[in-house]
Formats: structure tokens, sequence, C-alpha cells
């Protein structure tokens, strides 16, 4: 079956983010830019493992980041491997408890499933589902440190391939970007992107040092086209970067805010609030990256106060309320919908 790549991999991201954030972890994912934009494989299997992992991988994390990387590596023209990873900042597994997680019914402690729930299958069936797919799946792990779960199925290049999962963006070539957000991974993964279109990239890892470089670039007559800002960095977040901008002459460069999901509402009212027409929801999506670089880059014609439609939240008619009954076995679809 044919599926699109980064919209399986965003989509599953997407739905596990909120748990992630409730727990004040980061989700983040990337996908390497040789991979085609679709695929024939099995979506549904693929997902199974993923969500998983990476279900997993925020269950056993307190603190830090989940991330996923998606490699691709051809084989013949027509075929090739994709290799998931999933990596945690969690409590890890101990050496000797490495190969046993795999069978049936494993939990390394058995005050896991009192803490954790769970049932000790999934990594079992997620392993057969590999299998079926003509991988596998092992894992890497510290104790302490966290874990990186790997996995690997065979797939093929559809009739008509699309070549990248994002198309050509010519309006970015040549243009300057400044890229601000203390996760390194996070800020490699779009400059990735955005050098793929022919723009060059300043990466900054904190609030402090995006105001100073953004000043800079103006100082010496080369402002930035365009500025991606984390909303929450340490020390200077990126509302407050927008906010000390304003309230002095200067004018910000076409910004993008990085919205984590939680709060999404109050975050978007805030973009509002302060004349940010552009946002991004972290992770964010390569789906929504071109749509929202093209009209950020624009100039400064578009209104303000109208975010995009595919990133913005709905206006809600206070006046009516409604009783909506939902029934959905699944916890996560419970609280996406
Ligand atoms: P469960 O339903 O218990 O999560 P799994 O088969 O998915 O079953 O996992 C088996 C066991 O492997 C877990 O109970 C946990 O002890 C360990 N484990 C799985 N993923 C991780 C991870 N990312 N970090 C630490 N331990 C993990």
């Amino acid at each position: 079956m044919e599926f699109d790549v980064p919209g399986l991999v965003e989509n599953s991201a997407e739905i596990l983010a909120l748990r992630a954030h409730e727990k004040g972890l980061e989700l983040n994912s990337r996908i390497a830019p040789n991979a085609p934009g679709t695929l024939v494989g099995d979506p549904v299997r693929l997902r199974q493992v993923l969500t998983n992992l990476v279900g997993n991988a925020i269950k056993f994390t307190d603190r830090g980041e989940v991330f996923i990387d998606v490699e691709y590596r051809p084989g013949s023209p027509s075929r090739g491997t994709l290799e998931f990873r999933v990596s945690d900042t969690g409590i890890g597994i101990p050496e000797d408890k490495l190969e046993s997680i795999f069978e049936n019914f494993t939990q390394i402690d058995s005050s896991s499933r009192r803490v954790h729930g769970g049932a000790g299958l999934g990594l079992a069936i997620a392993g057969r589902l590999a299998r079926l797919m003509g991988g596998r799946l092992w894992v890497d792990s510290t104790l302490g440190q966290g874990s990186t779960f790997y996995f690997t199925a065979q797939v093929r290049a559809p009739e008509t391939t699309e070549g990248s999962p994002t198309p050509a963006l010519s309006e970015l070539d040549g243009m300057k970007v400044l890229i601000a957000d203390d996760n390194p991974r996070a800020r490699t993964n779009l400059a990735e992107r955005i050098q793929g279109w022919g723009a060059g990239t300043t990466e900054v890892g904190d609030g402090y040092q995006a105001l100073a470089e953004m000043r800079r670039g103006d100082g010496r007559g080369e402002p930035y086209h365009l500025t991606f800002l984390d909303q929450e960095m340490p020390g200077l977040g990126g509302f407050e970067i927008v906010r000390q901008l304003r309230s002095g002459t200067e004018t910000p460069p076409g910004c993008v805010m990085l919205l984590t999901s939680i709060d999404r509402t109050t975050n978007v009212a805030r973009c509002k609030q302060l004349g940010i027409s552009h946002y991004l929801v972290k992770p964010p999506r390569l789906s929504d990256l071109p749509r929202v670089v093209r009209t950020a880059t624009q100039p400064a014609t578009a209104t303000p106060a109208d975010p995009l439609p595919a990133t913005s939240a709905p206006e809600v008619n206070g006046d009516r309320h409604l009783r909506i009954l939902l029934a959905e076995d699944s916890e996560d679809n419970r609280l996406v919908v």
C-alpha cells in the first residue's frame, strides 16, 4: 500500500506529543532528506510499531526528550530499507535485560506494572511485526541515561516517485534564516530542510543569542529574512523576544513562532496579541513547513492577525453550549478529539 512517509511519522508524533508535553518532555522527529515522499509498504504495521516505541519512550522518561529519526537506505532502484530510531533520555535498561524485554510478558521490574501499566507484550509484538515487514527490532541502552530502539522494514518505491518529502521552494534561495531553539536536534532538523531550499541558516540555542544575532544582522545592514523562534527557551523565550523588539523601534523580521502543543489555544492567542501571524506547533510538520515559510517571507502585505488556516485554532462561539459524547477506546485518540 502506498503511504506518505512524513505523514505517517508526523501523525503518530502529533498524537503522542500531547502526552509528552504533559510530562514536560519534547517530542521531535526528523526524516532524512533522501527519503522519498511516498513509499509502498505496510503503513498500519509501521505506525503500530512506531507508536509502541514512542509510547514506551514517553512512559519511561521523566525529563528531556524523545526523538524519532527516520533514515532511508536505497537498495535497488525500486526497493529500500526504512530505519526508524526512537531515542529517549529516560531510565534506560540494564544490560542483562536488553534481550529479554523482547520476550512475551517481560517487564524489567515487577513494580513497573503498578507504576507504568502495560503487560510486557508490546515489544514482543513490535518485533514480530518488524520481522513480517522484512526487518528487525533492536535496542541500545545505558542505564540511567536513556535508550534508543531501532526497527527496520523493507519498502518499495511507487511507480511514480515524488523524489523528496518536501517540494521545491525557490523563494528561499539565497535568503538568510535564523533558527533559535534550545533543542539542538530540533534546530538541526529545521536547518537541514531550510538549507535544502537554498537558504543560508544561522542557528542559536537561546533567546539572548537570538536577539543579539537579529540586532547584529540589522547593524550590518543584512537583516534576517526569516526567523524561527522557539516559544520556550532558557532565559528569553520567543514571545519575549518579539515583545522586546516591538517595544523599541525595531521591526522583527518575518517570524515563525514554534509553539508547544500544550496550551495551544492560549499560545495562539498570544501570537495574535503580538501580531505574529505565523506559527508552527512543535514538532513542525514537513507538510506545513513550505506553506508557512512561503507566506512568512512574503513582503508584509499579509494581514498580521490572520494566521494560516491549517495551523489556526477555530473560533469558538461562546454563546452556544454543546454536549458531545465520544465513544473511542484509544486514550490517545480521545485526547486528540
Ligand atoms: P509494556 O506493556 O510493559 O510497556 P513492552 O513489551 O512494551 O511492555 O516493554 C517491556 C519492558 O521493557 C517494559 O515494561 C520496560 O521495563 C522495558 N522498556 C520498554 N521500553 C523502554 C524504554 N524506552 N525505556 C526503558 N525501559 C523500557
